[in-house]
Parts: structure tokens; C-alpha cells; sequence
């Protein structure tokens, strides 16, 4: 492994894929027309439950040409897809990893701002089961503004999308980028996906929220971009619930900085990149490390 741990600042480019040098780290709206096969990975939002002012919910963008693949659509996602100069009129596809609301919260955001710039068709959403009634009840929910909207844009339906609902497998092949969801475990949900991208230039590998996954380390060995959730184990409270034992739970529900240390290791990917800190307000990936350091000496 070339890199390791590597920290990221949200809204930067985390890893720029076949590009020239010269265009490395600057926002994509600055950079010429790039070649159709090109990979681009745009780490839109890294965050987690916690409203942090400054980090958005869990979302991603594989970029490949001017195809945006989207991976999880937490809060404040048309917003980032904005500052990082991407289309807000709509995504070429987007991928759900699990029904966690810090995932999905910035779907209405998604769907109906999208529209509201200029979406006239709608575009594939894979995902878990479950998610096609939560867009039946999104549309719903929002009814009195997409009546309004409807008759301001003289066009009816516009705002949809086409949710399916996914097994594990290859759920999306065209034009030479093939996206299969795997499994991983993340605590009682009946399912829970990651994903694995591979491009003309590129793989990646997307974990989601998960443990552990000895799925992930089959789909990640040798990838070139793993993306992966870690908490830290040397936290024993992080949230504002006193009846969770949070280190039971991060044990089920999550990967701690060691394990995921043990699981780079072996997967070895030529990058990795971390991502759904919940101590991001310690913004720093070296924090990490050094807490887990402590721990280690205790
Ligand atoms: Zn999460
Ligand atoms: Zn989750």
C-alpha cells in the first residue's frame, strides 16, 4: 500500500484518477473537458449522524467523463454536487448502501432539487429494500409543492426517479462501468450493502457503514481507491445516549482505525481513504491514529 490513512478535507478531490498532473487538486469546474474514460473520485460529503456545521452526510461521487455515479445521499448533497462543479439537474445513477438516515436524508434534496434545476427524466436508484416505500412516501410527503411545481413547469412527473430494490451482484453495466453490491454486516439490518466500482481506468471500493467484512476484503484486494467507514475504539461515549454501551455497538455495527489497519493490510489497495468519522469534529486522521496509539499503551 502506496498511501495509508490517508485524511481528506470534504468538498476536495480525495483521489484524482488520470488526470494530468497539472489539473491535480484543483475543483472540477476549473478543469478542461476530460476524456471519457477518465475517473474522478469526489468525496462530497464524509459525516455521520452528527450535525456538524461543517460536514455533510455521507455521499460520494465516482465521476467517470461526465457520468456521475452517486454512493449514499446524506444531508446537504445538491449542495456539495454544486461546489465541486457537478451537474445538480440530476446524477447518472445513485447507490444506496443502507437505510440509515444519515444516508438517505439528503434523498428529497436529491430528487427535488434536481427538478427544480431542470431534471425532466428520471434516473435509476439502487438500493435496499425499503427503499422504493420511502419514495413512494417522499412523494407524498411532498405533494403540495410538486402540485405547484407541476403546473409552474407545464410538465407532470418530472420529479420521479426508478428506485430498485437490489441483491447482492453486478446491479448496474453499461459503457464500460460495472458497479456490483456486495454484502456487509452492520448490525441488525437485514441488509446493508458496499459496493465495488470498476471503471475503464479504475476500481473502487465503497464500504459503507459495516464491521469487519471478510466480503470486503474478497472485493477490495488489490482495488485501487478503498473508501471505508472507521470509528475510533479508544472512544467509549460518542453519542448522547447513556443506555448504549458504544463500544458494544461500534463492535457490531462498525470498524475501528486498528481493525481497519488489519483489513488495508490485507486487502492491500493502492489507496485508502477514510471516511464516516464520528469523531470528525477531531478533524484530523493522525488524531486517530495517535488516540488509537494510546489505547494501544494503556
Ligand atoms: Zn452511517
Ligand atoms: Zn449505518
Amino acid at each position: 500500500m502506496r498511501r495509508a490513512l490517508a485524511g481528506i478535507a470534504e468538498g476536495v478531490l480525495a483521489a484524482i484518477i488520470c488526470v494530468p498532473e497539472a489539473t491535480a487538486q484543483t475543483p472540477l469546474g476549473d478543469r478542461q473537458p476530460v476524456p471519457p474514460e477518465s475517473t474522478v473520485v469526489v468525496m462530497l460529503g464524509t459525516g455521520t449522524p452528527r450535525p456538524l456545521p461543517d460536514v455533510m452526510g455521507p455521499a460520494t461521487a465516482v465521476v467517470v467523463g461526465s457520468r456521475v455515479f452517486l454512493f449514499d445521499v446524506g444531508l446537504g448533497v445538491e449542495r456539495r454536487l454544486a461546489g465541486a462543479a457537478l451537474p445538480i439537474n440530476g446524477v447518472t445513477a445513485a447507490f444506496i448502501t443502507h437505510m440509515h438516515s444519515d444516508h438517505t436524508l439528503g434523498l428529497p434534496d436529491l430528487i427535488f432539487s434536481s427538478w427544480t434545476f431542470g431534471r425532466t427524466r428520471p434516473f435509476p436508484v439502487y438500493g435496499p429494500k425499503g427503499l422504493s416505500a420511502m419514495l413512494t412516501h417522499l412523494y407524498e410527503a411532498y405533494q403540495e409543492d410538486i402540485a405547484h411545481r407541476e403546473i409552474e413547469y407545464g410538465v407532470r412527473g418530472g420529479y420521479q426517479v426508478n428506485p430498485y430494490e437490489i441483491e447482492p451482484g453486478i446491479v448496474f453495466d453499461s459503457g464500460e462501468v460495472r458497479v456490483t453490491a456486495f454484502a456487509v454486516e452492520h448490525g441488525a439490518w437485514r441488509q446493508a450493502f458496499g459496493y465495488r466500482i470498476d471503471t475503464p481506468t479504475r476500481s473502487i471500493v465503497i464500504s459503507g457503514d459495516t464491521r469487519p467484512s471478510e466480503e470486503l476484503v474478497r472485493m477490495a484486494t488489490g482495488v485501487d481507491v478503498l473508501i471505508h467507514e472507521v470509528h475510533p475504539a479508544a472512544v467509549r461515549q460518542i453519542g448522547n445516549r447513556p443506555n448504549i454501551n458504544w463500544e458494544d455497538y461500534i463492535a457490531r455495527y462498525h470498524t475501528t482505525s486498528i481493525q481497519l489497519g488489519a483489513i488495508a493490510a490485507r486487502a492491500k489497495p493502492k489507496l485508502l481513504v477514510v471516511y464516516h468519522k464520528v469523531v470528525a469534529h477531531l478533524p484530523t486522521s493522525s488524531w486517530l491514529i495517535s488516540a488509537e496509539r494510546l489505547q494501544a499503551e494503556s
